[in-house]
């Protein structure tokens, strides 16, 4: 099935992307967003069609790969696309959300013969450009194997972590991570600029050792500038925290490093910094050490 015909469902800073590969290897049947104009700029770049509907899009699919902010979004494409989902097709979830609603609208789906793949990603914007993603993905494996050319258009990483949920519940552990390490390097950041320490020499010698990481290869230089623009927006970082928040409480376990993070975005988001990409961190840190 690798002449699968794919249509992109949310054209933001990955959708777009992922769009853009999918059209290099000949699988893009069309592509919607909610702001119109997103679509017709890209589907003019990529000579494809804005389809005028969900549905409209799903009735010219195969596939149809989904990547919006969060769970209610996800649930509202999902129901505009009912009309035009076809038994034998595959919604391929690349958003961020909660394993409880995938698991939700996948059983929604099977009863009219529509599969599920969640396929969360990281790497951020670049990897997404770059077609660098590494992808979780849950699912029945007939259904994984059919997608897989989708996933790969845009991945240099596609792993099977098992059923439906498990894709999203992996994606859980790499935020916590991810929330973590922006805990963790923006507060050394800011400790290095309290001891005026030399910030390019900083970071030349941090990447070299064992502190090193994406975010601080990627989002180092960029955040002793102090520029913020997305990138991995705060909103959504600090969606995804309370996605791992929540699953933490259900299993009673304790999870300090995420709710220091929730804590830490939350004020930032609540500032006004959501669209900010979540290396903004750095500006809650200085304040925190008593600094500007
Ligand atoms: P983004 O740039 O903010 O784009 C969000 C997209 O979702 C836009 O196309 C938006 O449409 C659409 N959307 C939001 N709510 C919608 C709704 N109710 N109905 C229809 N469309 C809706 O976000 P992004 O950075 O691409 O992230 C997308 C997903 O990937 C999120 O779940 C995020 O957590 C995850 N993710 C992001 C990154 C990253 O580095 N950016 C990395 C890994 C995972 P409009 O254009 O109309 O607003």
């Amino acid at each position: 099935m690798s002449n699968v015909k794919t249509g992109v469902i949310g054209l933001g800073a990955l959708g777009a992307p992922m769009a853009r590969h999918l059209a290099g290897c000949g699988l893009l049947s069309g592509v919607w967003n909610r702001t119109t104009a997103k679509a017709d700029s890209l589907a003019l770049e990529l000579d494809t069609v804005t389809a005028g509907s969900p549905a409209e899009l799903a009735d010219l699919s195969d596939v149809l790969l989904i990547c919006v902010s969060a769970d209610e979004d996800l649930r509202q494409v999902i129901a505009q696309s009912g009309p035009g989902l076809q038994e034998g097709m595959v919604v391929v979830d690349t958003s961020t959300v909660s394993p409880a609603v995938t698991k939700e609208l996948a059983e929604q789906l099977v009863e009219i013969g529509v599969g599920w793949v969640d396929a969360p990603v990281s790497g951020g914007v670049e990897g997404a450009i770059n077609g660098r993603l590494s992808a979780m993905v849950g699912g029945d494996f007939a259904n994984f194997s059919r997608v897989l050319p989708v996933l790969e258009a845009f991945s240099a990483s596609v792993t099977h972590m098992g059923p439906v949920g498990y894709g999203q519940a992996t994606k859980a552990v790499n935020q916590v991570m991810v929330g973590g390490i922006a805990e963790a390097v923006c507060e050394g950041l800011a400790l290095g600029e309290k001891l005026n320490l030399p910030s390019e020499r900083l970071l030349g010698v941090l990447t070299a050792g064992a502190a090193d990481s994406w975010f601080l290869r990627y989002r180092g230089k960029t955040m002793l500038e102090d520029r913020f623009e997305p990138g991995f927006k705060q909103a959504l970082l600090l969606k995804d925290l309370k996605i791992v928040q929540k699953l933490a409480r259900d299993l009673n376990m304790n999870m300090q490093t995420v709710d220091l993070a929730i804590r830490d975005y939350s004020a930032l988001v609540a500032a006004g910094d959501g669209d900010n990409d979540t290396s903004g961190l750095i500006k809650a840190k200085r304040v925190q050490a008593g600094g500007a």
